[in-house]
């Protein structure tokens, strides 16, 4: 049986989420990839557990993370039954919905119809009563915002989750969407974007729209997938993404040039007493706007690597220069 470590809150930082009661941990871990069907069961229940006891307390999940679609939902739900399910109360657990699920018109995107039924098959699939957080996935451009944003409040009212949340809208979008849902009584807890060292576009005015709303930021993929790592540094490994089938990842993505800049970066990374992940979530987490950097993980050594990041030393302006001037040669 699963005794979860008495030390677990010892060692973790947390981070209020916006103008909300919630902390976030300052790493948190989803489930997008390694919780599919094709991925070993044994080894995703020792990340959760690693995850928990290091005071990882949020896990995120959507209803079409696997593969299949739907798979790590349940694969979730199996490692909850066998272990965690004792501390529901300790862990906020988030899903989505917002791209392709299920065959025909009412499948995808953002209309009431597809939210409230996806919300509710998610449930089942977890074994939950409820989630702690429930995300539109992606702005709709052709469903009213009214209708997504009153779904939203309805999943709330209706007791389905307890906060929700907001993926990969814009400025604009964020800021139309957290207006309707405060006119709705139901303020919009988080949002959730890309945001690493290769992907800074929340730097364009996504950060100071969520700060000023009051809504907190959570940032997926803080380590591009696993290139602001040392996972390719001496070759493309088979067992990384880049060197399997996913296709969000390929080795052609790995360019000469890509791969000079990151072993300056892991120099970088080095003279700060930090393994190159360690400090691509330093980075993400130097601005207060943000709340979690939300990692991957193919094994729980990642993990814990990764929970080092935190409380880590500040950087240095010369540091940010360098980094930046590194980032920016890749643009040329
Ligand atoms: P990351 O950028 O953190 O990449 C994770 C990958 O990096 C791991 O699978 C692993 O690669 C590698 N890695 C992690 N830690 C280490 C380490 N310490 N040393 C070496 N390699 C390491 O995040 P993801 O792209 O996986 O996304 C994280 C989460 O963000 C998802 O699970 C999901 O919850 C969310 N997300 C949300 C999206 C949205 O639209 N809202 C879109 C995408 C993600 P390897 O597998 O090769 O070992």
């Amino acid at each position: 049986m699963y005794i979860a470590k008495e030390n677990r809150y010892e060692t973790m930082t947390y981070r209020r989420c916006g103008r909300s009661g919630i902390k976030l941990p300052e790493i948190s871990l989803g489930l997008w990839h390694n919780f599919g069907h094709s991925s070993s069961e044994q080894i995703a229940r020792d990340m959760l557990r690693t995850a928990f006891d290091l005071g990882i307390t949020h896990f995120d999940i959507a209803n079409n993370y696997g593969p299949p679609p739907g798979s790590a939902e349940s694969m979730f739900s199996r490692i909850m039954r066998l272990d965690l399910m004792p501390y529901r109360d300790e862990l906020i657990i988030s899903s989505k919905a917002g791209y392709d699920m299920w065959p025909g018109p009412y499948g995808n995107w953002g209309s009431r119809k597809y939210l409230v039924a996806s919300c509710e098959a998610s449930l089942r699939r977890c074994g939950l009563d409820y989630f702690d957080i429930f995300y539109h996935h992606r702005p709709d451009p052709e469903t009213p915002l009214e209708e997504t944003a009153s779904a939203l409040d309805y999943l709330v009212r209706s007791g389905k989750t307890l906060y929700i949340g907001l993926s990969n809208y814009g400025p604009a979008e964020a800021e139309a969407a957290f207006k309707l849902l405060r006119e709705l009584g139901t303020p919009c807890l988080i949002h959730q974007s890309a945001y690493s060292m290769l992907r800074r576009a929340p730097e364009n005015g996504l950060l100071n729209t969520c700060e000023q709303n009051g809504v907190g930021v959570i940032c997926f993929s803080p380590l591009a997938g696993g290139l602001l790592t040392t996972r390719y540094l001496n070759g493309i490994p088979s067992d990384s993404r880049a060197g399997g089938s996913s296709p969000f990842l390929s080795a052609e993505q790995i360019t000469p040039e890509l791969l000079s800049v990151l072993v300056e970066l892991n120099n970088i990374a080095s003279e700060r007493g930090q393994t190159l992940a360690q400090m691509a979530l330093s980075w993400i987490l130097r601005y207060d706007a943000v709340t979690s950097a939300l990692i991957g993980a193919s094994g729980a050594a990642q993990i814990e690597d990764c929970v080092k990041a935190v409380s880590a030393a500040g950087f240095s302006n010369e540091e940010l220069k360098q980094i930046d001037v590194l980032i920016e040669s890749l643009k040329g």
